[in-house]
């Protein structure tokens, strides 16, 4: 589990029933989103799968200019139009950070998370090729930032590799609370066993203890990871966890600093488990990563629209 780091993972049990997937994949996008569909030639940073580009998934879908990271959203005279999530705030939380190993007293620190106290942060999981899980989700972020940028959203995050580790889980949460976000998502990818495949969306559980009062973000924040999920099946072809969640993609936890301490709707996503070899080879695929995001990003308009 990339919250326990790859070695204090527990057990997961196998479950062989697969059944549909019951999260919204009726989380329709609107017709105008189509048009960002964007092919994934952009931005492939040597994920190593030597993809160059992937189709447009739509028949009618229009090529997009490629994203880049410091691609800002241009004005227009129909705002409402062509930028739909204009005064909408987004977090988008990249998990871990690369530079955590380096830093693991700092880490280690024991931060307040309401219910309990738990590490500041951790390292995260990696590939069994030593591609890590901050890569993945700064990369993912990126991509996620350009495509949300062009909706209109403002989007801040809590780290873009610029600072040299964490920040902590609490830390985390607070970027998000004062930014007042309307939705935010904060990005893994998982550490389970080989074998074990598949993404999970992590929503709050019900906490009120300390700091951590997720009684009024319980609500939304389900109607956000499910919108996330369903997008997320839809773009990228992915199956539900077959390892949690029951083949929902849904789970709900009690356990996390990041979602314990949030005021504001917030999820988790597990893109995959860098564990597994086929997953590990869909994580490593900028093409696929771009799907990742678009699928993500999706959701988090769908949410927004209402
Ligand atoms: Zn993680």
């Amino acid at each position: 589990m990339s919250y326990l780091g790859p070695d204090l993972d527990p057990p997961q049990p196998r479950r062989g029933r697969r059944r549909a997937l019951t999260v919204a994949t009726a989380a329709l996008v609107p017709g105008a989103l189509l048009g960002w569909l964007v092919y994934a030639t952009v931005g492939d940073d040597g994920g190593g799968s030597g993809e160059a580009a992937v189709r447009p998934s739509q028949a009618n879908t229009r090529p997009a200019a490629p994203p880049t990271d410091d691609e800002k959203p241009s004005p227009s005279p129909s705002a409402s139009d062509s930028a739909p999530l204009a005064g909408k705030v987004v977090v988008v939380d990249p998990g871990h950070n690369p530079g955590n190993f380096r830093h693991t007293a700092e880490i280690n620190r024991q931060v307040d998370i309401g219910t309990n106290r738990k590490e500041c942060d951790t390292t995260g999981t990696s590939t069994n090729a030593g591609y890590r899980e901050a890569e993945f989700t700064l990369d993912v972020a990126r991509r996620m930032r350009a495509l949300l940028e062009k909706q209109g959203a403002t989007v801040e995050f809590t780290q873009d590799g610029d600072r040299p580790w964490g920040p902590c889980v609490d830390e985390r949460a607070r970027i998000g609370n004062k930014a007042h976000a309307d939705a935010v998502v904060s990005i893994h990818a998982d550490g389970a066993g080989a074998g074990q495949r598949g993404f999970h969306v992590i929503l709050p559980g019900k906490v009120a203890e300390g700091d951590a009062n997720t009684g009024p973000i319980v609500a939304p924040s389900r109607a956000l990871g499910e919108r996330v999920a369903g997008a997320f099946v839809r773009v990228t072809g992915s199956a539900a966890s077959d390892y949690v969640g029951d083949g929902t993609g849904l789970v709900t936890r009690q356990d996390l600093g990041g979602l314990n301490l949030s005021t504001v709707p917030k999820v988790f996503i597990e893109c995959g488990n860098m564990r597994d070899s086929k997953d590990a080879a869909l994580l490593t695929s900028g093409a696929w990563r771009q799907k990742a995001a678009q699928g993500i990003s999706e959701g988090i308009v769908s949410f927004l629209r209402g």
